[in-house]
């Protein structure tokens, strides 16, 4: 079996008729990729919509009509079909970790609640179809969208199996020490002057990595929102290479703790130019040697 570096899970769908502005924001992919898909480490792949059988095991059947019923959740199915095959792919060993793209997001998506242009929890159908089908147990996940992942947390907060950490802007620990969150660093704080890139990239690492090493999971993930963005809707004053290290960071991570396996899925952003910019940088990372 040809194993590749990295899979990318896109569907046409979500350049076309994606969440935020009719589609706008992937509006310059796949064609975005050329790059990085040149020189054979990166494959592409075109995922199938999710299971209704699978959806069943996360969410009740009340939420799936409610998706259906939802114009913003037209690309729901193929959007956690992706995440899904993404998990299946790192699992089999055709690739070492992945991307997905997605044209509606997860994590404000809980059991029996959907909101926030999130329909489907992409992630916790990964982790429910990998458990099932693969053998693997325990994952770890960041989330550095700008905004809180209500629905993982529900989904999951009762699951020790679960290291969930998310930086959100609060601060909140379990007594369990699984479900986290982190605030966001003050850029006019101790150290006055320094870069907010610096100071968040500063607080993923210090609070994040010690804690997956004593968790030992057996796959990460990383809900990549580039919403933080500076001029995007959740402004916090990051730019590209907060996000770029933050890959590498996980990457690396994902090396020490589990052999490699990690799965990006995108989560919030809206502007096609910071789409286009930062996305290719982190698939390159993603696929570096
Ligand atoms: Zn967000
Ligand atoms: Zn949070």
């Amino acid at each position: 079996m040809t194993r590749y570096a990295t899979g990318v899970f896109y569907h046409p769908s979500f350049s076309r008729r994606s969440y935020l502005t009719v589609g706008a924001r992937l509006a310059d992919f796949p064609a975005a990729l050329d790059g990085v898909l040149r020189g054979g480490r990166v494959k592409l792949y075109e995922p199938g919509p999710v299971s209704r059988e699978l959806v069943l095991k996360v969410h009740t059947p009340g939420l799936i009509e409610g998706v259906k019923g939802d114009p913003l959740c037209s690309t729901a199915w193929h959007s956690a079909g992706g995440v899904v095959m993404a998990g299946d792919k790192i699992a089999e060993g055709e690739i070492g970790n992945a991307f997905a793209f997605i044209g509606a997001g997860g994590h404000h998506s809980g059991r029996d609640f959907f909101g926030g242009y999130c329909c489907f929890n992409d992630v916790a159908l990964c982790v429910v179809n990998l458990r099932e089908k693969r053998g693997l147990r325990r994952f770890a996940i960041l989330d550095t969208d700008a905004h809180h992942g209500d629905g993982t947390r529900e989904i999951f907060l009762d699951d020790p199996d679960i290291l969930h950490v998310c930086i959100c802007g609060r601060e909140y620990e379990s007594s369990d020490k699984t479900k986290v969150d982190v605030g966001y660093p003050d850029p006019r704080g101790s150290g006055v002057g320094r870069p907010i890139n610096d100071a968040y990239f500063d607080r993923v690492a210090d609070r994040f990595p010690d804690r997956v090493r004593r968790f030992r999971p057996d796959l990460l993930f990383w809900y990549f929102g580039f919403d933080t963005h500076q001029g995007d809707y959740g402004d916090i004053g990051l730019t590209g290479p907060c996000y770029w290290n933050i890959a590498l960071l996980m990457r690396d991570l994902a090396g020490e703790v589990c052999g490699g396996k990690l799965a990006v899925v995108l989560g919030g952003g809206s502007h096609t130019k910071l789409a286009t910019y930062l996305i290719p940088p982190v698939i390159e990372r993603l696929a570096g040697s």
